[in-house]
């Protein structure tokens, strides 16, 4: 983390300096009549949204959410290590992960062959494969994680905050005018419910929930369809004999049903989902009535010989499985070429079950991927027609999980007995779950090429920076103080794009890495020169790191390219944190565990929200050039 750029200030780096013109967005200042963009709902797909763009003062945001403040228990608990490498961005990973859970073994248990009344052990697995993320899967309060982005946003230079008490109720977008084209009616909820105000916007962001108005509002339609299955969850204080309490487990009981056990941050708190009635083709779960005594009662018969003896019920729910997921995720219906104004994202556009832990994250990754987009448009640094990716690129990845959680939802409700051995000697939901391991993770999504995502022509020189995968992070040394790190947490959710160049065996001066570098910072027509504005820092829009082969202490001495020791911010401060190197103290070697060709080296192009977008020679500037070309603006002034 580096601060004090602009001049020393004392107090908390993570409050950075409030912008000087900002519109006052505190909780209870009055709305305005036209914003930017306007967010819908303070779930994790509204909040993550609204950190991203709480960064940029140049852009407007409000946020709107009916309820009078922020939720305080309950719902999703699943952060997965997708997730935790994201808020790694937003910079409280670290924070997750001194109070959560980590999810390290998940257990199964089944029918005892000796007494199918009651339960045993019949396996357990890691939960996160070696290797797969230098973070760990966590189980938090959805709450908790509200609160962490509401932190952020308020620390960031907009000082943004929600507007609760408001719902969107409808909105119109006027296809004539470029300016603020979206008028939305907020209904108040609050102490003046009823009220109504009308705001115009340039884009709307639906995060309003599975019952969204924003859907409805651009005409968008959810497919899809119910399990019929009436599962409860609950968040309890309690003791029992049961032994995996504080492991996660999948238990199958021969006639009782299944549960699903989560163990919660804090050491005592932990989770069940429970299995409850089969219901019929067309009745809703709300005609059962089932209560919380149901849920405990269902419990204990799972678990025998085991019992569970409640002492507080934190929260608790009853649902149906459903999987559903809208046509689109803008409001261009396909075949319509034109810019989208309008966006749902999170459960506004899909919903699966729980119990793959999905919800919250997918909700969040589907944000983080509109926002630095939004971003870039306004800052004029690609044109509108860059926000047509999202739709593309998030509906793939929603249809991909409802396949998934489909098939995962169906064994966990398989009737009894039948989720168990299928014929190997593993049962069929302890395969399924290792074999759902990449996906649950979130590790699993992998863009097709597009504008923003390069060919595959060069994958060989960085096979484990897959194109379209998110950058999988590995440790290296920063050469100037010899601190050891994880080089995937140099990137900050600050829209900026970066390069990451693997010097190959010759990395002297002349080498292919420092041509890279001299043709960057000189060349008038280079990406760097093209798309930073002339009075902004070189680094601003795409942040060069070289990453040599040799231990650091060599190293120190060596000149390097001015570009990797640049000068900025107003006082013109050498930043000495672009230069790193294998890591020699055992932690691993980067350019082995990503296979990173050691004679020719590579560079890594990597997106805004931590995507590989490419991979290159060091040599390839016109293919660099080309790529850009394809997504950026050249630069304007400011
Ligand atoms: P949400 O978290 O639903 O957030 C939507 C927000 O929009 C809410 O704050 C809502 O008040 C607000 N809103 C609604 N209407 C409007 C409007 N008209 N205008 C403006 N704002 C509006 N997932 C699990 O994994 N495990 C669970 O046990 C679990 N339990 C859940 C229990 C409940 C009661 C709910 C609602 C969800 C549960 N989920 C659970 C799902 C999980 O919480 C969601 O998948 C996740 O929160 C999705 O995030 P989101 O931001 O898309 O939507």
């Amino acid at each position: 983390m580096q601060y004090y750029k602009s001049g020393f200030r004392g107090g908390s780096p993570d409050v950075k300096p409030a912008a000087p013109d900002r519109r006052p967005r505190d909780g209870f200042a009055a709305l305005p009549d036209q914003v930017d963009v306007l967010i819908a709902g303070c779930g994790p797909a509204g909040l993550c949204l609204a950190a991203q763009l709480a960064q940029f003062p140049e852009i407007d945001t409000l946020i709107v959410e009916p309820k009078p403040g922020p939720i305080e228990k309950g719902q999703a608990d699943g952060v997965n290590t997708r997730t935790m490498e994201m808020f790694q961005a937003f910079g409280f990973g670290e924070q997750v992960k001194r109070e959560s859970y980590w999810v390290n073994q998940t257990a199964f248990w089944a029918p005892d062959a000796a007494n199918a009344d009651h339960i045993t052990r019949i396996g357990r697995v890691q939960d996160v494969p070696e290797g797969s993320s230098e973070m760990p899967h966590t189980l938090l309060n959805q709450a908790r994680v509200h609160e962490l982005f509401l932190e952020v946003m308020k620390n960031a230079p907009t000082r943004l905050q929600p507007s609760y008490g408001w719902a969107l109720r409808d909105l119109q977008i006027d296809p004539d005018t470029e300016d603020h084209p979206v008028t939305v009616t907020l209904e108040n909820t609050g102490v003046n419910a009823g009220e109504l105000k009308t705001i115009r916007a340039n884009f709307v962001v639906g995060c309003d929930g599975a019952r969204s108005n924003v859907r409805r509002a651009i005409g968008g339609e959810m497919h899809g369809d119910a399990a019929h299955q009436a599962w409860g969850v609950m968040d309890i204080l309690a003791n029992t004999d049961f032994p995996d309490i504080r492991q996660k487990c999948l238990v199958a009981s021969a006639n009782e049903g299944n549960m699903l056990i989560l163990p919660r941050e804090g050491g005592y708190l932990f989770r069940l989902y429970v299995e409850l009635d089969k219901l019929n083709p067309e009745e809703r779960v709300a005609e059962r009535n089932f209560t919380a005594d149901d849920m405990i009662a269902a419990a204990n018969r799972i678990l025998q010989p085991y019992m569970i003896d409640v002492k507080e019920l934190v929260w608790w729910s009853i649902y149906e499985i459903g999987h559903r997921l809208t046509d689109r995720f803008d409001n261009v219906p396909a075949g319509q070429d034109r810019d989208p104004r309008v966006f749902t994202a999170g459960d506004a556009c899909h919903t699966h079950s729980p119990k793959a832990g999905q919800g919250m994250n997918v909700s969040m990754q589907d944000s983080f991927n509109l926002g630095w987009k939004l971003a870039q448009v306004f800052k004029g640094r690609s044109a509108p027609s860059l926000l047509r990716s999202y739709s593309a690129e998030r509906r793939a990845e929603a249809k991909r999980l409802i396949e998934t959680d489909h098939q995962w939802a169906r064994i966990m409700s398989a009737p009894p007995g039948q989720s168990e051995l299928d014929g190997s000697d593993m049962p069929r939901f302890q395969k399924q779950f290792i074999e759902n391991l990449e996906f649950t993770g979130g590790l699993a999504v992998k863009y097709e090429g597009s504008a923003l995502i390069g060919p595959p022509t060069h994958q060989a020189l960085a096979p484990g920076f897959e194109i379209g995968c998110r950058f999988h992070s590995a440790p290296v040394v920063r050469v100037a103080d010899a601190m050891q790190m994880q080089l995937g947490h140099l990137a900050e959710a600050d829209g900026r794009w970066r390069i990451f160049a693997f010097a190959g065996a010759d990395s002297g001066a002349g080498s292919p890495l420092y041509d890279l570098a001299a043709w960057l910072a000189e060349d008038p027509h280079s990406v760097l020169r093209r798309y930073t504005p002339a009075d902004a820092d070189i680094d601003a829009v795409i942040d060069l790191r070289a990453i040599f082969q040799q231990s650091f202490d060599v190293l120190l001495d060596q000149q390097v390219p001015a570009l990797l020791r640049p000068k900025t911010g107003p006082f013109g401060l050498q930043d000495h944190e672009k230069i790193f190197c294998v890591d020699h103290k055992g932690a691993g070697d980067i350019f082995e565990m990503r296979g990173v060709d050691r004679a020719s080296g590579c560079m890594v192009v990597v997106r805004p929200d931590q995507y590989v977008a490419h991979v290159l020679p060091l040599e390839a500037h016109q293919a660099l050039s080309a790529f850009f070309d394809g997504i950026f603006l050249p630069a304007q002034s400011g």
